[in-house]
This record gives C-alpha cells, structure tokens and sequence, in this order.
C-alpha cells in the first residue's frame, strides 16, 4: 500500500465533516474559515516511540491519546477545538496497526468535534505529531501570564491517577482488581477538560492543563505571570483509587509529580471566586482550591496544612 492509499484509506473520509472546513485532506492545504471575531489558536504535540509511549501500546488508545493531549492544550486555552492535521511516521505499513490508530483517532476527533483536515505520512521510527487548532472570541483566550498576587489555584478532577496507571503497566505497583480499571482509563484514555476550559474564558486569570505533573507545570504559570505559590498538599484531590493502593507519601507523589493527568490547572481572582461554584456545576468535573498566588517571584512552596512540605521533585519521564 502506497502513502496516496494509506491516506486515502484510513484518513480522508472517516469523521465529522465540519462546515467551516472549505478544502479538506488531499489539497495541498486546507482552507478553514475562522469565524468572525474570534482567534485561531494552534498547538502541536508530538508522541514517539519509546520515548513517550510502548511501541506495543494498545493503537486505539494511543489515536484516542495522541487527539486528546493536544485537544487538552487547547482547552487550557479556553478554545473550541475544530481542527486537526497529522504528522504520521511509520516503520512499515501494518494496516491492521494502522486501522485502529485511525479508529481512536477519529472516534476521539469525533468526540470533541474536530476534523483531521490534513496530514503527512513517512517512512522510519514510529514518531506521531499532531497540530490542533481551535478557536477563541477575541481577546479572550486563557494565557499563563495572567496570574496575580492573591489569586486562589484550582484544579479540576483529581491527579496522580495516569501516574499510578503507568505504575500498573510497568508492573511496578499492585492494585486491587476493582481500582485497575479507573487508572488505565485515566492511563490510556484521558479526558481533555474542553467545555469547562471554555466556562473559564472570563473568570480564570491564567490556565494551563496538567501533562508532566502538577509540581513540573506550576511553575511555567509562575514563570510567565511574574509569581510565586503555595500549594497545600493536604487539599491535592485523590482518587478512591489512588488512595485506596498508595501509602500517603507515595499518593502525594504521584498526584504532584505524576504526569498524563490533562487536569486543568488554573487561578482565580478572589473577587470572582464566589460564582466558580455554580459557573462549573453544570460540567460534572469536581474542582478543587489547592493553594495561593504569592508575591516570591518563581517561588513554590509546599505545606501540608500550616506545616512546611518537604519534597524532592522528580520531573515526569514520560514513561
Ligand atoms: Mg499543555
């Protein structure tokens, strides 16, 4: 099978067709049509073998993941999501490998929306980039540069859990029956954060989504904001399941350093704090209060309660 009927085959005529999209796969380029007032907002991500995923990997969840993580980036944005191309490298063409990449590519892309309006296919180390693009009102597009001094930090769901799942593959950690299901859900399926990413667009001051840990990605919001923090490690939302398989210390762990969650992480003015509650009610994703904007420029610090929080960090390998 040739890379004109690769294409053909498993990417051009499978999924949503939006009517913003004017020319599609098989043109040189798309031609999409952004709505009037809005911005376009664009993200890549790219996932490599060994590096960022098994090579034997379920290929429905890694289509699912690889549309999800970048559908994440632009719900930490505040954008709709609506578009998509694909860069695919593959070492050989298996097509039974390929039709389920495709399959949870585009039951995902289908999920949030999205159309695969183009893409590129090569030969070599299995390697697969994603562009997503998405689109905002004006002006209203959720940065990491707006955190302020007083700003309360949220997040949404719960963390750690994609970590412990990857503990669970590796076979690194034992979980009772019961809970395994919920952290290789979350391991191999996350859930990008897209409608309550958008209900954010005129109450959070700055956003981003969670990908290689809480305690990792914090500080880029510090950073770019001009900031510091403090995080209260006693409110970091757990799940049953975390809970229920790690000692507290190592539950701790995961859920600050642990990455893949895709959670939102994002601050709040104390003046508009009041209506987060019923603004979130309707999407059905608890969020959590976890900690502070301080004036310590690049600053995080840890408590647990009133008590210093002593930790080392370790930064998410990527598997
Ligand atoms: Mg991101």
């Amino acid at each position: 099978m040739g890379e004109f009927d690769l294409i053909a085959k498993y990417f051009s005529n499978a999924g949503v067709k939006r009517t913003d999209t004017c020319v599609s796969v098989g043109d040189d380029g798309a031609v999409l049509q952004v709505r009037d007032g809005y911005d376009l907002v664009v993200t890549t991500d790219t996932m490599v073998a060994n590096t960022h995923f098994f090579p034997d990997v379920d290929p429905r969840s890694l289509g699912h993941k690889l549309v999800a993580v970048n559908v994440s980036d632009l719900a930490a944005m505040g954008a709709e999501p609506t578009w998509l191309s694909l860069a695919l490298t593959l070492p050989a063409i298996e097509e039974a490998w390929l039709a389920e990449f495709a399959a949870g590519l585009h039951e995902t892309a289908d999920y949030y929306n999205c159309q695969l309006v183009g893409g590129d296919t090569t030969r070599g180390p299995l390697s697969l980039t994603m562009i997503a693009k998405g689109q905002v009102p004006r002006g209203k597009a959720i940065t990491r540069s707006g955190a302020k001094v007083g700003d309360y930090i949220y997040v949404t769901g719960t963390l750690g859990d994609a970590a412990l799942g990857l503990k669970l593959v590796q076979g690194q950690h034992e979980i009772s029956k019961k809970h395994q299901g919920h952290v290789l859900q979350r391991f191999h399926y996350p859930a990008a954060r897209v409608a309550l990413g958008q209900a954010l667009r005129n109450t959070a001051s700055s956003a981003m989504d969670i990908s290689d840990g809480l305690a990792g990605d914090l500080p880029h919001i510090l950073r770019r904001s001009g900031v510091g923090a403090y995080i209260d490690v006693n409110k970091l939302p757990m799940s049953q399941a975390l809970r229920d398989s790690c000692e507290p210390a190592l539950a701790i762990q995961l859920a600050l350093s642990g990455g893949e969650d895709y959670e939102l992480l994002f601050t709040v003015p104390e003046n508009r704090r009041g209506s987060l509650d019923v603004l979130l009610s309707p999407y059905g994703v608890p969020v959590t209060c976890i900690g502070r904007i301080t004036g310590l420029a690049g600053k995080l610090e840890l408590k647990a309660g009133e008590q210093p929080f002593f930790y080392q960090h370790q930064g998410f390998q990527h598997f």
